[in-house]
């Protein structure tokens, strides 16, 4: 052989190497590997005996022989692994990776036993080349092994067939394959039945295997055309329904299951082939929401998605969204249903820990609210005391003193008459001495109930100091305020006070002193409340005195003549 020669087969074993290193390391799914490996394999044998046929060369003949047997004794093995693929039963082969790797061994031991051919055990080259040749027990091996590889093979799509598992598309898909078999079969058997058997005694027909082998091929182009086997979408459909977490089930028009993905066949004893009986399988679970209405839209297949909620009981409880809807073929005519269960036990499990995290928080709400309205409640009674006279449960003259700072001011900006009566009972020391103290302070304590009888429940009683009081009349002139102050006067003269058994009733009177400020003509606003509230005060407490001299138990007005701004210098008399 001249040295080109070698040359170029040299470039061609570093381009079958760059052929291989492509071929593993291209991101094509499994599938498509094993079907070019097998359809490598399979061209292998036509070409080889084509070669045999045109080469004088006896060494190159036996390659040629060797090779197109080698390919053989692998192709059971390469026909195996595509039914794996093909039936869908890949996930065996990956959970089993070590045995996996002896379902090559016979095919190997086969293809060594072609190359090494001991002692002529495989082939004998007859006439002085191999374009004719006999075979010797080896051959009988090989073919043992090539037919326990269709036999496993058959196996594998019988239980394909069987497994009510498999999809229909993968079932019609595995006939046909069946058949592509069938046909190989039977050319390689007829082969090997003429050409070897009865070599003898007929004459060699050529090409058998070879059609069978293009035959069995034209199937697997129909198959992988029909069924989309290496369509990259129907693979990746296949994947995302299995993956998804969602439940799904197809059925077809009687109710027939057609497809059960993964997650509901994790759930539930659903297998294709099956007949799905939605008045039973809603009678198995608890169902919740709208039963009824959900079983009559399934049943007359409107094209509406409508829903339920229902609680799976089995070894675990769990709860679903299960969704209805009709298929419909492209003219609208219901062909099927799609019923999809989603997992929602999780959500309903925290929703319900949210309504009970909720209710803790509203009781504990309540308990603080009730905390609350005891506080506020205390908080007033606190504030009462700090604004009451405990003896006469009037008002004491703190508060006195700061509601009138405020209202005296607005009343002054706004022109609104006010009058203050102050009263003092009188000659109260003498009963004191004559009842003792404490007759004395149920007395103050009698007097300002019946004060506050005769007065209005916005004018404001308030304890001035001992026994002197100060009633506020919003809103009032002098007329009222005379009214007023006569009408307390006199229920406190008509209202004797029994206080004891042994005691006599005790009968008082009282002095008062009115001021009146109605007339703003005369009445500047003052800078200072407190200056100025201090001289209505002076002014009130004059007239009081009035009373006093003028033989007591009456009244006296105070008249302002006129009261400057507070700065001190202002002046009122009284008449
Ligand atoms: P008049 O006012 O008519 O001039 O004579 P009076 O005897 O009432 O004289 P004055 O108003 O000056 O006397 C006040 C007396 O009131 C002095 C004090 O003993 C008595 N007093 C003041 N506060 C209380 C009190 O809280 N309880 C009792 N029991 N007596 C009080
Ligand atoms: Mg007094
Ligand atoms: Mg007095």
């Amino acid at each position: 052989m001249s040295p080109s020669a070698w040359y170029d087969l040299f470039l061609f074993v570093l381009l079958f190497a760059l052929y291989v290193y492509v071929f593993v390391t291209v991101r094509i799914t499994n599938l498509h590997k094993v079907y070019f490996l097998f359809h490598g394999l399979m061209m292998i044998w036509p070409f080889c005996q084509f070669a045999i046929d045109l080469t004088g060369n006896l060494s190159l003949q036996w390659f040629y022989v060797t090779l197109s047997f080698v390919a053989v004794s692998l192709l059971g093995s390469g026909w195996l692994l595509l039914t794996y693929f093909l039936t869908g039963e890949t996930d065996r082969l990956r959970n089993r990776k070590r045995k996996t790797v002896f379902l090559f061994v016979p095919a190997v031991i086969g293809a060594t036993g072609v190359v090494l051919n001991p002692w002529n055990w495989f082939v004998t080259p007859l006439g002085g080349g191999y374009a004719e040749r006999s075979y010797g027990p080896w051959f009988w091996v090989i073919l043992a092994i090539l037919v326990s590889y269709f036999l496993a093979s058959l196996s594998v799509l019988f239980g394909a067939l069987r497994s009510s598992r498999t999809l229909p598309a993968i079932k019609k898909q595995v006939v046909f394959t069946l058949w592509g078999l069938f046909v190989l079969a039977s050319f390689a058997g007829l082969d090997a039945l003429l050409n070897v058997v009865f070599r003898p005694w007929l004459p060699i027909i050529p090409g058998l295997t070879s059609l069978g082998i293009f035959l069995s091929g034209l199937f697997f182009v129909y198959v992988i055309k029909k069924y989309n086997v290496f369509d990259l979408v129907s693979i990746a459909h296949e994947d995302v329904i299995n993956t998804i977490p969602h439940g799904i089930l197809v059925l077809d028009e009687n109710e027939t299951i057609v497809e059960v993905n993964k997650a509901l066949r994790s759930f539930m004893d659903m297998n294709v082939g099956d007949t799905f009986d939605l008045d039973a399988f809603l009678e198995s679970v608890r169902a919740e929401g709208k039963v009824r209405e959900f079983a009559e839209h399934y049943k007359r297949k409107e094209n509406i998605l409508s829903q339920i909620e229902i609680i799976v009981e089995r070894d675990f409880v769990r709860r679903f969204i299960l969704q209805s809807s009709p298929i419909v073929d492209s003219r609208l005519v219901p062909i099927g249903h799609i019923l999809t269960f989603q997992d929602v036990s999780q959500e309903r499990y925290l929703v319900e820990e949210l309504n009970r995290q909720n209710i803790v928080l509203q009781e504990r709400n309540h308990s603080l609210d009730r905390i609350s309205s005891e506080l506020s409640k205390a908080n007033q009674k606190l504030e009462e005391l700090v604004v009451t006279d405990s003896l006469t449960d009037s008002y004491n003259r703190r508060y006195l003193t700061q509601q009138l700072t405020h209202e005296v001011i607005t009343n002054m900006q706004y022109r609104i008459p006010f009058s203050m009566i102050l009263f003092d009972i009188d000659f109260f020391k003498g009963i004191n001495d004559k009842h003792g103290h404490v007759i004395g302070d149920e007395v103050l304590h009698r007097m300002a109930l019946i004060v506050k009888q005769s007065i209005r429940s916005t004018d404001i009683l308030a304890r001035y100091g001992g026994e002197e009081f100060m009633i506020y009349l919003p809103h009032a002139g002098s007329n009222l305020a005379k009214q007023v102050a006569e009408r307390v006067r006199l229920s406190v003269e008509r209202n004797p006070m029994a206080l004891g058994e042994d005691e006599e009733p005790v009968s008082i009177t009282v002095s008062m002193g009115i001021l009146s400020v109605e007339d703003f003509q005369t009445v500047q606003v003052p800078d200072s409340p407190e200056g100025f509230l201090v001289q209505l005060f002076a002014a009130v407490d004059k007239a009081l005195y009035q009373a006093k001299h003028n033989g007591r138990n009456r009244v006296e007005f105070a008249e302002l003549k006129w009261i400057a701004a507070g700065d001190g210098s202002s002046e009122t008399e009284v008449s």
